[in-house]
C-alpha cells in the first residue's frame, strides 16, 4: 500500500469515548470514498501520518475513525483529547481493502471491524456473516448497528470476559472449531499482523483457496 502523504486541514466535529481507551474521532465529509478504504491522519501537514481505516458509509455527511488509543504511542494520546473545532490533517482516502455484493465472510479483531462497519453502512450487507474477536464486551464497537442488520451473521468472540453472553474465546478459536466453510466464498481479514496470519493460516488449513484471502494488516 502506498501510504498518502499529501494532508488537507480538516476541523474535529467530535472526539468521543465509546469504550476504555477507544474514540470515534469525527469530521465532516468533503470528499468520496469506497468502503473499506483508510487515510493518513496526523495534528502537522509535514509529520509521519499514521493511517485510519474510514467507518461512515460512502454517503454519510461525516467521516468517522474507530482508534484505540496506545499510552505510549506518538499520535493517539493527541488525538483522543481533540476538542470540536481543533484542527487536523488527512490525506485523500486510499486502498484496495473493498467488497462487493458476493457472499463473503468477514474477520476482524478489535477496531479492525471499522471497514466493515462502514461496508455495511454503504449496503454490502448482505449475504455477509461478520466474525468479531475483542477482549471485553464493551470492545464490541457499533455492536447495535452491526446487530440489527446482520443479526446471526454476527458472531461475537470475546477472550477476556468470564460472563460474556457471547462465544468465550479467540476468534481464531472459533475459527477453528467450524466444520463447514465454505471454500467458494471471500474471506476478508482486518487487524493487527499476527491475528491476519493466524487466521490466514486456520482458513488454508481448512482448504480456503489462498486467493479468497484477502487481508488488511493494522501495523
Ligand atoms: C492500513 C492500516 C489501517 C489502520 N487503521 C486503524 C484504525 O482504523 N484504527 C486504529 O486504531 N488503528 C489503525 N491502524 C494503526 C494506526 O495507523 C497506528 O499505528 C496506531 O493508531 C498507533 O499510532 P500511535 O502514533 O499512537 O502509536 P505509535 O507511535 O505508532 O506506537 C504504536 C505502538 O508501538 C510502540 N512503539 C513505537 N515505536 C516503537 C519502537 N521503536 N520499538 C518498539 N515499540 C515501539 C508504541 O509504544 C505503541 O505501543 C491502521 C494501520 C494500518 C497500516
Amino acid at each position: 500500500m502506498t501510504v498518502k502523504r499529501v494532508l488537507f486541514k480538516e476541523e474535529v466535529l467530535s472526539v468521543k469515548s465509546i469504550a476504555n481507551e477507544v474514540f470515534v474521532l469525527s469530521f465532516a465529509r468533503d470528499f468520496e470514498f469506497r468502503s473499506g478504504q483508510v487515510i493518513s491522519l496526523d495534528l502537522v501537514a509535514d509529520g509521519q501520518p499514521r493511517l485510519y481505516s474510514i467507518a461512515s458509509g460512502e454517503k454519510d455527511n461525516e467521516i468517522e475513525i474507530l482508534f484505540d488509543e496506545k499510552p505510549d504511542g506518538r499520535l493517539t494520546p493527541l488525538l483522543s483529547v481533540l476538542k470540536p473545532g481543533d484542527t487536523i490533517f488527512v490525506s485523500e482516502p486510499f486502498g484496495t481493502f473493498q467488497c462487493d455484493k458476493q457472499e463473503a465472510m468477514w474477520i476482524a479483531a478489535g477496531t479492525g471491524v471499522a471497514p466493515f462497519v462502514s461496508m455495511l453502512r454503504s449496503g454490502l450487507g448482505q449475504n455477509k456473516t461478520l466474525i468479531h474477536g475483542a477482549r471485553w464486551d464493551e470492545n464490541f464497537y457499533f455492536s447495535q448497528k452491526i446487530e440489527n442488520m446482520l443479526h446471526d451473521k454476527y458472531i461475537r468472540c470475546c477472550s477476556q470476559q468470564e460472563d460474556t453472553a457471547y462465544f468465550r474465546g479467540r476468534l481464531t478459536e472459533w475459527l477453528d472449531s467450524q466444520t463447514k466453510l465454505s471454500i467458494d466464498i471471500q474471506y476478508y481479514l482486518c487487524g493487527s499482523a499476527e491475528m491476519v496470519v493466524q487466521v490466514r493460516d486456520i482458513l488454508i488449513k481448512k482448504g480456503i483457496p489462498f486467493q479468497n484471502i484477502i487481508s488488511e494488516t493494522y501495523f
